[in-house]
């Protein structure tokens, strides 16, 4: 799927025309990354704030040219995200309000009554929610999180710390995932409310994507039993397992974030360089051509995690391919304009930051290229 359908052309349009009015805001963030509460009025993130909700719970789709956009699907969310950061900007998006990642599982964990809580809140105002992972003590080794929910007279006492969260310090409400027992089986996800006293979040200081990440400490905060997400669903189904499930389509966005950066330098650089340096410029068309490899990779990921959301290999490839590629494509652009290119071109060298951000997103290149060995070798097994 390199070329896109109608009805996805006329999103990407809409997107296209809408993101330039990001980037001035963009560069504000990154000068001011404390600024907890900067909220640009930028009519595209007000738009995105009360979409990627489930059609259920959703009440005001997109609508362009007669079709309708709920941007639940990952083809429509990698189309925006990537459009939004080609012309826009990634750090800005990942700083906005919305629900695209704690959405995300309580789309695939919650039952009816979560649901509704957690986007009936989503959907009223413009609201920032995280989702609350990574620990101080490492990232990619999600089972081994010291986080705890423990059981008492009504419901869960939450305690633990979180660090890298897009959000943590601007957000009222968020998923965080804890131990409740031993085992992978033993890690739930919760729907928690940062208003308790006993919470307690901050802005953490980044070199890319400034602004967009923050910590969060949680002392005997209480959780209530209803605020636990899979009640209804089997001990595998919302243990781990269940929920790394909802990462697929989430590296498919993060993909599209980093062909996007890629896409925004390319670009930049193919406007400062002066026309005569005919070598110079056959390097960005090859760049220009690596970006089109990845973009219909990442294009292709999304289809098959629409098709079949347990496919993790593909969106890996996505993710992995889509991280280098922005790093490339940002430090080729810096280098074809000389020395003095990140004090000469700001918004060049912030794209050159945020892109090393892209490797960290859902998951480093190492823990993707595991999700594609597994994959190429249980391919190879059942060739046999
Ligand atoms: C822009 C951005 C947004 C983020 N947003 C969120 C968010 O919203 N919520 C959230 O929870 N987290 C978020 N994160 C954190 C991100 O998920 C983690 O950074 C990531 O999981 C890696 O964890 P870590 O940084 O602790 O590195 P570690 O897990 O400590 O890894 C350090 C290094 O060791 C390598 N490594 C680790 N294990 C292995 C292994 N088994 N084999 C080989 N190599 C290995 C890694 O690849 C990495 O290079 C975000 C990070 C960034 C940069």
């Amino acid at each position: 799927m390199t070329r896109l359908e109608h009805r996805l052309r006329v999103l990407q349009q809409y997107v296209r025309d809408e993101a330039p009015a990001l980037r001035a805001a963009a560069q504000e963030l990154d000068g001011h990354p404390d600024g907890s509460t900067l909220y640009p009025q930028v009519p595209l993130l007000d738009r995105l704030a009360t979409l990627q909700i489930p059609r259920r719970y959703a009440q005001d789709p997109l609508v362009i040219e007669g079709h309708e956009y709920f941007l639940t699907s990952a083809v429509e969310r990698v189309v925006f995200h990537e459009e939004a950061s080609a012309h826009g900007d990634a750090a800005l998006l990942l700083s906005a309000p919305g629900s695209l990642t704690a959405g995300m599982l309580v789309a695939a964990l919650g039952d009816d009554a979560q649901q509704r809580m957690f986007f009936d809140r989503v959907r009223a105002r413009p609201t920032w929610t995280f989702l609350a992972m990574t620990e101080p003590q490492g990232g990619s080794d999600a089972a081994n999180l010291r986080t705890t929910l423990t059981p008492c007279d009504d419901g869960f006492r939450l305690n633990g710390t979180k660090r890298f969260i897009g959000n943590a310090h601007r957000a009222p409400l968020g998923v965080v995932t804890a131990r409740t027992g031993p085992g992978p089986l033993g890690i739930r996800c919760a729907i928690v409310d940062t208003s308790h006293p006993t919470c307690s979040a901050g802005p953490l200081a980044t070199l890319g994507m400034r602004g967009a990440l923050g910590t969060l400490d949680f002392r005997d905060v209480p959780v209530p039993e209803a605020h636990l997400l899979g009640r209804h669903l089997s001990p595998t189904r919302r243990g781990m397992w269940g929920w790394l499930h909802a990462f697929n389509p989430l590296r498919c966005v993060a993909a599209a974030m980093g062909v996007g950066i890629a896409r925004a330098a390319h670009s930049y650089a193919r406007q400062h360089l002066p026309q005569r340096h005919d070598a110079l410029r056959r390097r960005l068309d090859t760049l220009g051509a690596r970006i089109r490899g990845v973009q219909s990779l990442t294009r292709h990921a999304a289809t098959a995690v629409d098709a079949d959301p347990a496919n993790a290999h593909l969106p890996a490839a996505a993710k992995t391919a889509a991280a280098g590629l922005a790093v490339e494509a940002t430090s080729t652009a810096l280098r074809l304009l000389g020395p003095a290119a990140r004090l000469e071109h700001p918004l060049l060298d912030k794209w050159a930051r945020d892109a090393f951000g892209i490797e960290c997103m859902e998951g480093t290149s190492h823990v993707q290229a595991m999700t594609v060995f597994s994959a190429l070798a249980r391919t190879d097994t059942a060739l046999r």
